[in-house]
């Protein structure tokens, strides 16, 4: 079979063609805006790398022709650089997801499995957060994702084009960048410990959050590609963590014992979220097989290989 991974050079995506790649023909879309080459470097001549952009569409027309399906990850996934840059934001998340839906309608593939996320989910209080719940998106990244759902939905109706979206709460795992501005905690709190320093929290750490381990996402996304649904779906651990106790886990699991620093909130920050997953274990036969603490095992083994510069860099 032939599938297509759009930001197949960022973390999620990397991980996603690591499940792949071998037994199918892949052919990957990135622009490399925050994707990186290394991530492909992995895979070698086993995959195909087209450097371009989901806002292209002839280029996804090319692409995707004789394609089974489509993890169309590509995005630019930060909720701050969309409150920034909500024009950016808008062209890449919305108008790219549209191509994506266009160019496989055009192209007769049969699914679309596309990376939705728990942001469009705002910070109403009510938790677990279900599918069914009405959406409060607080940020030009969480409208464009809930619209892109939108889209998938419509495009299923209209045109036959079989479309999963999967709201993705907090992931983290192997390959994660900690440097970025808009760097996630997890990958942060591991290299502040590695380099022997507090690791940060914005607020008073009682915020709380879903992390679900990388792997389990990719089987998720591997489920929905191969059902015959349509629909949206959480994924996620189905349990939340809060920061504080976070920072105290990786520190024990590190045996470095370091205080947190606490500096102000940030603005726009959600105060606690976590998800229900029932539809997706009963829909798509979804189950987490990493517990936090086996997910941040792998992934401190990961950075701790990436600083000493031994690894090999494909996840165990
Ligand atoms: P990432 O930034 O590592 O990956 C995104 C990839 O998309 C990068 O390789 C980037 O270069 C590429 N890209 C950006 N603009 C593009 C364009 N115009 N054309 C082609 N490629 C483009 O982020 P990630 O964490 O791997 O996220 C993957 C997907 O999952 C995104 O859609 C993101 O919104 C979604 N998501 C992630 C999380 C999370 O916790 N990491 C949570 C919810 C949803």
């Amino acid at each position: 079979m032939k599938y297509i991974v759009t930001g197949g050079a960022g973390f999620i995506g990397s991980h996603m063609i690591e499940a792949i790649a071998g037994s199918h023909e892949v052919v990957v879309i990135d622009n490399f805006s925050s994707g990186k080459r290394e991530n492909l470097s992995l895979f070698g001549d086993s995959i195909t790398a087209i450097q371009g952009s989901i806002t292209d569409l002839p280029v996804l027309r090319d692409a995707f022709q004789g394609a089974e399906g489509i993890f169309h990850l590509g995005a630019i996934a930060s909720v701050a650089r969309s409150v920034s840059d909500p024009v950016a934001t808008h062209e890449t998340n919305l108008s790219g997801t549209l191509n994506v839906l266009l160019a496989a309608r055009d192209c007769g593939v049969r699914k679309v499995v596309f990376a939705s996320s728990s942001a469009i989910y705002g910070d109403e209080p009510t938790l677990p957060k279900r599918e069914v719940m009405p959406p409060v998106p607080l940020s030009p990244y969480a409208v464009s994702k809930l619209a892109g759902e939108y889209y998938c939905t419509v495009f299923s109706e209209l045109f036959g084009v079989k479309t999963v979206s999967l709201r993705y709460f907090n992931v983290f795992g192997p390959r994660q960048d900690p440097n970025s501005e808009y760097a996630a905690v997890i990958p942060k709190f591991i290299t502040r410990f590695l380099d022997t320093k507090p690791p940060i929290i914005y607020g008073d750490g009682l915020q709380s959050r879903d992390f679900v381990y990388v792997k389990d996402v990719v089987r998720a996304n591997m489920l929905a590609m191969q059902s015959s649904v349509t629909g949206t779906f959480n994924i996620g651990s189905g349990k939340s963590i809060d920061l504080n106790t976070l920072a105290s886990t990786i520190g024990e699991i590190m045996h470095v014992r370091i205080p947190p620093i606490y500096e102000e909130p940030r603005s726009g920050d959600i105060r606690n979220s976590v998800s229900d997953i029932t539809a997706a274990k009963k829909i798509l036969g979804y189950e987490t097989s990493y517990s936090l603490e086996k997910g941040l095992a792998e992934t401190i083994s990961w950075f701790r290989h990436q600083k000493s510069g031994t690894h090999k860099n494909l996840s165990q």
